[in-house]
């Protein structure tokens, strides 16, 4: 008997670590149900962000809340005819999205589903909605410029690619404005063209129509893709949406190329999670989010990169703020995570100033290391003669006579202020905003009524255009103000300014 033993051993060990696996459907059951959540016993082994199905009736749900025995699910679609007792698998895949060139010039939501008129997308690859920041020895420094077409961000606040820059405002201050202008833009710019994601969180889908149908005709889709979301959605759809739209941009970022998204906008997003989360029961913390905004917030923004493969992901997201207040609780969270602001003001719209950017407040803190050379230098002149002018302008409400040298100041700084101001869906090439900024700063306007500026401005660029474009394709080349081309551009400039006071 002795020598079987270690035999017997033997087997009991294989016995032990034999792995047995009956392919058994794992199957829950809904125990409670509220407002589009649903609690499910009975599935062990779910993860955060699995599908989960109810095949009877057809309905999506996506596993949130993992507590003991319990799983909090929240539906993807017809939220209102889960029931009690209703049975419930597991698909043991996560959340994916569709990604791919077969995207370019659609409107999908979330999950990819289409929302205009063409057949379904027949995408090869997929990605999860969630996916890891890429890591600092895959990222290099911002260095090549995204050219926004808007005079006030290319000179002042440049952004450049891989760059997550916060666009914020109050309603109707001209935010989403910007975002069309900026993809816009793009086909018309020296680098090359970044594939643009907009992303739409909760807009009124007349909104979102209305922005295909500029992207069309502006010849915008052939490089730009729509992930929609309306009002009427379910939370947890507006809550995907952001995320689906990096997914789909990084997958043009890992292939080396660039790609622009812009979560139009986060508060609402915010809302979403806010809203979700307390149908969860999760904890509620300040303005009754839950605790773990910040890093709803942190973790998709952190998708947003410049790689060493060449590849960048540039991140515009939008945030709206009432009565100004930046330091509400999304808001500050929102300055704090990106890399500048854009911050539009009401007062400033409503008195004209568009776009209703307020320079003082609003910052860049990558970009300009991308900015060319040439747009580098005229900004700089451009900069004091703005600071200098917003000094006197509190100077001049003073005292009634002003010195002859004060009062050419501050004509100066008015004609600059309205060659800033630059109307929607008007972008202009940076070549363009240098030679505007150029014959500002050195005095060329300066002989005119401030009225005639921008009608000045259309002529000078329509000369450029169609007499003098060896300037602007000089400037193209070499990015920079040269000697030489500086020299041309005076000439030229020179010859338009005489014959137009003629
Ligand atoms: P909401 O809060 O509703 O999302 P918003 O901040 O995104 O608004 P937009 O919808 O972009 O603002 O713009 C509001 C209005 O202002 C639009 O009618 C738009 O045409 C106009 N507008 C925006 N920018 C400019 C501009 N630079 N010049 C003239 N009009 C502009
Ligand atoms: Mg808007």
């Amino acid at each position: 008997m002795e020598d079987l033993s270690f035999l017997i051993e033997k087997l009991e060990k294989e016995i032990e670590n034999l792995e047995v696996t009956p392919e058994l459907e794992e199957v829950g059951e809904v125990i409670r149900v509220g407002d589009g959540a649903a609690w499910i016993s009975g599935l062990k082994n779910t993860f955060v962000s699995e599908i989960l199905f109810i095949e009877e009736k057809n309905i999506l749900l996506l596993a949130l809340n993992l507590e003991e025995g319990l799983v909090g699910a929240v539906a993807l679609n017809d939220f209102d005819k889960i029931k009690q007792s209703d049975l419930v698998k597991r698909t043991k895949k996560i959340i994916q999205v569709p990604v791919g060139e077969e995207l370019i010039g659609r409107v999908i939501d979330p999950l990819g589903r289409p929302l205009d008129d063409l057949p379904p997308i027949k995408a090869n690859s997929y990605l999860p909605l969630e996916r890891k920041a890429p890591n600092v020895f895959e990222r290099e420094p911002v260095n090549t410029p995204l050219h926004t077409g808007i005079k006030i961000i290319d000179a002042l606040i440049p952004i450049g690619r891989g760059q997550r820059e916060l666009i914020l405002g109050d309603r109707q201050t001209g935010k989403t404005s910007i975002a069309l202008d900026v993809i816009l833009n793009q086909k018309n710019d020296t680098y090359r063209t970044p594939i643009c994601i907009y992303v739409a969180i909760g807009q009124k889908m007349s909104k979102i129509r209305r922005m295909y149908e500029i992207l069309k005709k502006e010849g915008a889709l052939d490089y730009t893709i729509i992930v929609a979301t309306t009002p009427e959605d379910p939370p947890i759809l507006l809550y995907l949406a952001p995320y689906a739209g990096c997914s789909i941009g990084e997958y043009f970022r890992d292939k080396g190329r660039d790609a622009l998204v812009i979560y139009d906008d986060l508060t609402k997003h915010a809302w979403s999670w806010r809203e979700i989360s307390l149908l969860l029961k999760r904890p509620v913390g300040r303005e009754a989010y839950p605790g773990d905004i910040f890093y709803t917030h942190s973790r998709l923004l952190e998708r947003a990169a410049k790689l060493k493969n060449g590849g960048s992901l540039t991140a515009l997201p939008i945030c709206e703020t009432q009565l100004g207040d930046v330091s509400a609780y999304i808001p500050t969270n929102l300055i704090s995570i990106t890399d500048g602001q854009i911050y539009l003001s009401n007062d400033l719209f409503k008195a004209n100033f568009r776009p209703a950017i307020n320079i003082g407040l609003s910052v860049s803190r990558v970009g300009s290391k991308a900015q060319t050379k040439i747009m580098k230098k005229v900004a700089g002149k451009l900069k004091l003669d703005l600071a200098q002018y917003r000094e006197l302008e509190e100077f001049a409400k003073l005292s009634a006579e002003l010195p002859e040298d004060i009062a050419k100041k501050l004509k100066r700084g008015k004609i600059l202020m309205e060659i800033l101001k630059q109307e929607n869906l008007r972008p202009l090439t940076f070549e363009k905003i240098a030679i505007l900024i150029y014959a500002a700063n050195n005095g060329f306007f300066d002989d005119f009524e401030i009225e005639k500026i921008k009608e000045i401005e259309i002529k000078l660029l329509e000369y450029f255009e169609l007499e003098k474009k060896e300037v602007l394709t000089e400037i193209i080349n070499q990015k920079d103000l040269t000697d030489e081309v500086e020299a041309k551009l005076k000439e030229a400039l020179i010859y338009f300014f005489e014959n137009y006071k003629k």
